[in-house]
């Protein structure tokens, strides 16, 4: 992929000065394909170098036993601000970033209004600069108010920084639309990324359909909803030479889809969630709003389809679709309360116990995944401990426990499945630019 690097958004925000030195721990870099055991220095907010000559440094961060990385990059979130702060604000939600140990994100424009003008773009500049927390990437409408019937206006989205296009909420319905937006945005080297629903197909469902839907009585949404709709976006990718990149991809059909597109050529890329990986349908039998999205969760055959996407890398990222509600909304009953679920703080100790712990990926596939890849496919100068890189970087320790406590979630919302769940692997530092934003145990 050769997209146009993007200077970052909060570039404004001063240099840091001065030395750090990250010591002694596994340096997993997957952009230039280390993996192994050294010192990592860094230099007023840049990568200097990796391999320690033993100098000293104004500050220095043990990392014996611990997984050095590119700063995560979650490149599905919802931050909700503006319009419905009750849920999670930039400054809450980059919170939870950093404590999941990202250092970017990249956010979805459903916004109240949604993000279609160049001053949405820089109110979320201004909004991140201010919360001088993780970096924020901007993602812009496919369409004018997040309407399907007419383009945003792409091109000034893009000199306002926008990094990639979406409609997330929903898909783009009319085609002819989303072959004009794929037009466009090839112009720019930027991707659509798609949220695949057939509407019709789902309408009033609550949950995956099948067998466990049929026994509780509840409306279902069918894999086939999504499986159309990745067809038809994979079809309007060729014709048009743009660059889609599917959200959430949840069935084993559409991962099947997805790895035939890639054979042929087609510029294809994906990602999967980690409580897509995670869950079944099953977790519906308890009628929990929690499990709770969309798409929803399906059988133990998806997952495995999943899992198995991760792994061939036909799925090419791993990312959360960090979904934040208020309590007082996710209490509803199942079939008013709203789609989604939290990702940020437990994503990395769901992806290390339920994919690396288990031996299914490695730690260079799973950086690279919730790093080299997020950033690459979105045009982004990040993802890399190479020399000269901005100096984001994620420390990890591969074998901590802990238990899920949603209570203690930077996060403004508290909508997780996974509360109390025993996980293991978890970020201790985040550092962005050369500064520790976040430390485990450090409010
Ligand atoms: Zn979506
Ligand atoms: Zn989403």
């Amino acid at each position: 992929m050769s997209a146009a690097r993007v200077t970052p958004p909060v570039a404004s925000q001063p240099a840091h000065r001065g030395t750090l030195v990250i010591r002694g721990g596994r340096v997993v870099d997957p952009s230039q394909g280390i993996d192994r055991v050294d010192d990592v220095l860094v230099r007023d907010g840049r990568i200097v170098a990796i391999g320690g000559r033993g100098e000293p440094a104004d500050e220095t961060l043990d990392a014996a036993g611990l997984v050095v990385a590119p700063g995560l990059f979650d490149m599905h979130v919802h931050l909700r601000e503006p319009g419905r702060e009750e849920d999670e604000t930039i400054e809450t939600g980059t919170r939870a970033a950093l404590a999941g140990g990202f250092t970017s994100v990249a956010c979805i424009p459903n916004t109240e209004p949604p993000i279609d003008t160049q001053a949405a773009v820089e109110f979320i500049h201004q909004k991140a600069a201010r919360a001088d927390t993780c970096n924020v990437f901007v993602v812009g409408c496919v369409s004018r108010n997040r309407e399907g019937k007419e383009l945003a206006e792409i091109g000034r989205l893009v000199e306002a920084g926008a990094v990639a296009f979406s409609d997330d909420g929903a898909p783009v319905y009319d085609a002819e639309l989303m072959r004009r937006a794929f037009e466009y945005c090839r112009m720019f080297d930027r991707p659509i990324l798609a949220h695949e629903e057939v509407l019709e197909l789902s309408r009033g469902g609550v949950m995956h359909e099948g067998l466990v839907s049929l026994t509780l009585g509840l409306a279902g949404m069918p894999a086939a909803a999504e499986e159309v709709m990745i067809g038809r976006d994979v079809a309007l990718a060729e014709t048009t030479g743009g660059r889609l990149h599917v959200m959430h991809v949840s069935t084993a059909g559409g991962v099947d889809l997805i790895r035939t597109a890639k054979a042929r050529g087609i510029r294809v890329t994906a990602e999967a969630c980690p409580h897509h990986f995670t869950l079944t349908d099953e977790s519906l039998r308890g009628f929990d709003a929690n499990a709770k999205m969309s798409p929803p969760l399906r059988t133990a055959a998806d997952v495995e389809g999943i899992i198995a996407g991760i792994v061939d890398g036909t799925i090419d990222c791993i990312a959360t679709d960090h979904a934040p509600h208020a309590p007082e909304k996710k209490m509803l009953e199942l079939d008013r309360a709203p789609f989604g679920i939290l990702g940020l703080e437990t994503a990395v100790g769901l992806t290390v116990t339920r994919l690396v712990a288990t031996g299914r990926i490695g730690w260079p596939r799973m950086i690279e995944s919730m790093s080299t890849l997020p950033a690459r496919i979105l045009g982004v100068d990040r993802g890399t401990l190479r020399p000269g890189a901005v100096a984001d970087i994620t420390v990890i320790d591969p074998n901590l426990s802990w238990r899920v406590d949603a209570a203690s979630f930077r996060s403004k919302s508290v909508n997780t499945p996974f509360d109390g769940w025993s996980l293991q692997g978890r970020a201790v530092a985040t550092i962005v630019g050369g500064r520790v934003k976040y430390r485990l145990g450090g409010r």
